[in-house]
C-alpha cells in the first residue's frame, strides 16, 4: 500500500489541490523570480503563491470597482488610452522613465493609474518590465 502523502495542514492553514502542471509552472516562475521576490520579502514558495493570489484578488476588485467608470480604449506597449466616464473625457496613461504616469491628472497615483494596473494584459507587461503598482490611497 502506498500512502497518499496527504498531510493535514497546520492549525490556521488550509490546503488546496492544484494540478502537477500548474504546480510546476508556479514553481518555475518562483525559481526564475527568486531574487526579485526576495526583495519584496517573499522567500518561500507558499509565500509566493499567497502573494500572487492576494495581488490577483486586489486587481479584480479594482477592476470591478472601476469598470463602469473607466474603460480601456487602446492598449499599447507604453500608452493606454482610457475613457473616463466620471469626467466624461479621455485620459491617457503613459509609461515613461520606468513609471506609469497619467497625463490627465499629471499624477503617478490617480484612479487611472490604479485602473491600468488592474487590466490583466497591462499588468503582465508592467510586471515583466519590473514596474510595480504605486501605493495608492
Ligand atoms: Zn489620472
Amino acid at each position: 500500500m502506498v500512502h497518499s502523502g496527504y498531510v493535514m495542514p497546520k492549525e490556521g492553514f488550509k490546503s488546496i489541490t492544484i494540478s502537477d502542471y500548474n504546480y510546476e509552472r508556479f514553481k518555475e516562475a518562483f525559481q526564475t523570480n527568486k531574487q526579485a521576490l526576495a526583495r519584496k520579502g517573499i522567500n518561500s514558495f507558499s509565500g509566493y503563491v499567497t502573494y500572487m493570489l492576494e495581488e490577483a484578488v486586489e486587481r479584480d476588485r479594482t477592476f470591478a470597482r472601476c469598470a463602469p467608470k473607466l474603460e480601456a480604449l487602446f492598449v499599447e506597449e507604453d500608452r493606454i488610452v482610457l475613457q473616463d466616464n466620471i469626467h466624461n473625457r479621455i485620459a491617457e496613461v503613459v509609461l515613461q522613465q520606468g513609471e506609469v504616469f497619467c497625463l490627465f491628472c499629471e499624477s503617478k497615483d490617480c484612479v487611472h493609474v490604479g485602473y491600468v494596473f488592474s487590466i490583466p494584459e497591462v499588468y503582465r507587461t508592467l510586471d515583466n518590465k519590473g514596474i510595480n503598482k504605486p501605493d495608492l490611497p
